[in-house]
């Protein structure tokens, strides 16, 4: 069975990942906390697997690229959209530590209840989750110092880029079939963009969603 180490170690060796505290977040979490009964032996595999409701947690690289790409810092306000099994989120707010604070949103409510408790089993503090729909953000909290969206999305939904602080970066995955991922840059006048390569993930619904 591949243990975590395995997983950094190949991170490191193949150059994918740089991230210091991103690794130690990694190592400091149980993804099988975020997991369904069954499926722990999984745990260190490179990855996604089913939880509830059809969705999936994502495949560790995908987590740990998307939460490299977002330079966070310590004391930063991030918002999810698709919180799924809330592993993501328990990374995310390691990196962010005490100080910072996660806002993760998730369309369907039982997978909000699902996040809500596996945060808990990770005695994760900083992370609040709400049952809505992510794909108009988050606008009680806004704006974000960073944004990620970790379903996929037909085109970089408006609200998102308004609710990002200029300088915020945000990582979304964008199109139908396979996806690109992209990180978006802020600026006061502009917006850039920078395609991170090809990833698969579970369509995004709502008002900005993907069409029925
Ligand atoms: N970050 C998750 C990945 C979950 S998969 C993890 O680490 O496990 C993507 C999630 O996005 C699914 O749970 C799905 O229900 C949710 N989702 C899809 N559209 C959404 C929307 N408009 N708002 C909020 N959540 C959404």
């Amino acid at each position: 069975m591949p243990s975590k180490r395995d997983l950094v170690d190949f991170w490191k060796k193949s150059g994918l990942l740089k991230d210091k505290n991103a690794l130690a977040a990694f190592m400091a979490v149980e993804r099988k906390h975020f997991m369904v009964k069954g499926t722990d032996a999984y745990a260190y595999e490179d990855v996604a697997l089913p939880i509830i409701c059809g969705q999936t947690i994502s495949q560790p690289s995908t987590v740990m690229m998307m939460t490299q790409a977002l330079e966070l810092k310590k004391g930063m306000k991030v918002l999810e959209i698709g919180s799924g099994s809330g592993y993501q989120a328990a990374i995310i707010a390691k990196v962010i530590g005490a100080k910072g604070k996660l806002y993760t949103t998730e369309i369907i409510p039982e997978l909000a209840d699902f996040a809500k408790t596996n945060l808990e089993k990770e005695h994760i503090a900083n992370v609040e989750v709400i049952h809505s729909d992510g794909s108009e953000g988050y606008k009680e909290k806004a704006p974000y110092d960073r944004i990620i969206v970790t379903a996929a999305a037909p085109l970089i939904p408006k609200p998102l880029i308004e609710q990002l602080k200029v300088n915020g970066i945000m990582v979304i995955p964008v199109g139908s079939g396979v996806q690109k991922l992209i990180k978006v840059v802020k600026h006061k006048n502009s917006v850039d963009k920078a395609d991170l390569g090809y990833f698969r993930f579970v369509p995004l619904r709502g008002k900005h969603g993907m069409p029925e």
